[in-house]
């Protein structure tokens, strides 16, 4: 045992394994229990439950069973203190770092420690850079702005893998942020030592989980180049179906509600204007973990999702889910703008906090833009409305 009882308990407080798992097994709801196919054996039939009254999960052919932390070791093949460093992420509960020392939770660490090391340097170098600095400035970003989202910038002439190399930081340890990709591997060829920067030349959002630690970077081209955004890979202190950009800061917002919108740019946008409730998914959709977090602190958001064809299909997606958590939702009307930052300063922000105050009930708004804009038959679109619907009943 590498946690104190203490800690795993509050971790266990924080997580409905009902809600956990059903990220990763479909379950159905069969009076007091959860159902499914078991992830543990080959099966065709639903041989696996849930209990969420004590938490537990079992399956009644292979005989597997155990709580959230159990199902983790077996699901992901992991040690049971790597278990609990993952979900101790996921729940955004800070261990007792003398307490917990295990191998994992100790990369985990480091990892944190050089992604705040990069956003350091980055933030350093926005300053020393003036195209750079002239770009954030055109993009209208304030100083307190910069200053409040550790808005950086990668500089091609001075490598993050020689200043963290500088700074005594491990090859491994450095190589595992995804801070620094192995030139050999990508055929890459701007930068000595075979390995080259992943955000080279780009503006750098540092993502910081809801606890303000440092966990990834969105880095954004100051051109028209592709892609326009790249962000890091998944590493084991970034797990993207997890957390939300803005969170740290939005959840202590004094509005009741979030603003959930669709990129860094968009929740900055917001903050700068004094929406510091805006958060937005890791250019993912929204997942049912996200939405756990997210309900922790607010029930009540409003999609300020772009004012396009994919704007309306993450909305499609993200109404059922929200909903079936009890999370009330409705939908801003952002015409003839494309999305908030452009709203925000095309118009202004007052006029911005009247479309908030008239936002659309989501199902409403969701059945209109269905009859009017699928440039299908009747009965289809009838078909598409009730497919939402299952949808909401899916998660329930
Ligand atoms: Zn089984």
């Amino acid at each position: 045992m590498y946690c104190s009882e203490e800690d795993l308990n509050k971790i266990k407080g924080k997580i409905n394994i009902k809600e956990y798992v059903s990220n990763k097994v479909k379950l159905t709801k069969k009076g007091d229990i959860y159902t499914g196919i078991c992830p543990f054996h080959n099966s065709l039939v639903s041989t696996f439950i849930i209990d969420e009254k004590s938490q537990t999960y079992g399956c009644y052919e292979c005989g597997c069973s155990g709580d959230v932390f159990d199902f983790v070791v077996n699901f992901y093949k992991k040690t049971f203190s790597d278990a609990v460093s993952m979900l101790a992420l996921v729940t955004g509960i800070a261990l007792d770092k003398d307490v917990c020392n295990k191998d994992f939770y100790k990369k985990q660490k480091i990892i944190t420690i050089i992604n705040k090391a990069a956003k350091d340097f980055y933030q350093k170098m926005l300053y020393q850079n003036e195209s750079a600095l002239r770009y954030v400035k055109e993009r209208k970003l304030e100083e307190n702005t910069l200053q409040m989202f550790s808005i950086g910038y990668s500089d091609p002439k001075i490598h993050i893998y020689d200043e963290l190399k500088k700074q005594g930081f491990d090859e491994l340890d450095i190589m595992a942020s995804g801070l620094v990709a192995d030139q050999k591997k990508t055929n890459k060829v701007f930068l000595a030592n075979d390995r080259y920067d992943k955000f080279y030349n780009r503006i750098i959002f540092p993502i910081k989980n809801e606890n303000n630690i440092v966990i990834g970077f969105g880095g954004r081209v100051m051109d028209n180049k592709k892609p326009k955004y790249i962000n890091s890979k998944e590493t084991i202190a970034y797990d993207k179906s997890a957390n939300l950009f803005g969170l740290n800061i939005a959840r202590y917002s004094k509005f009741d509600y979030f603003l959930l919108c669709e990129g860094y740019m968009d929740v900055i946008s917001m903050h700068q204007a004094g929406f510091d409730n805006a958060i937005a998914s890791l250019g993912t959709s929204l997942t049912l973990n996200q939405i756990i977090k997210l309900s922790k602190y607010k029930k009540k958001i409003i999609l300020t999702y772009d004012s396009d064809e994919p704007g309306l299909n993450a909305a499609k997606r993200a109404i059922p889910m929200l909903e079936s958590c009890m999370i009330n939702t409705s939908i801003i009307n952002l015409n003839p703008y494309k999305d908030p930052d452009e709203f925000i300063k095309e118009v202004c922000k007052d006029e911005f906090l009247k479309r908030v105050t008239i936002a659309d009930e989501s199902y409403p708004w969701l059945i209109a833009n269905i009859m009017k804009s699928d440039k299908t038959l009747y009965e289809q679109k009838i078909e598409n409305i009730a497919t939402i619907f299952e949808e909401q009943f899916k998660f329930m």
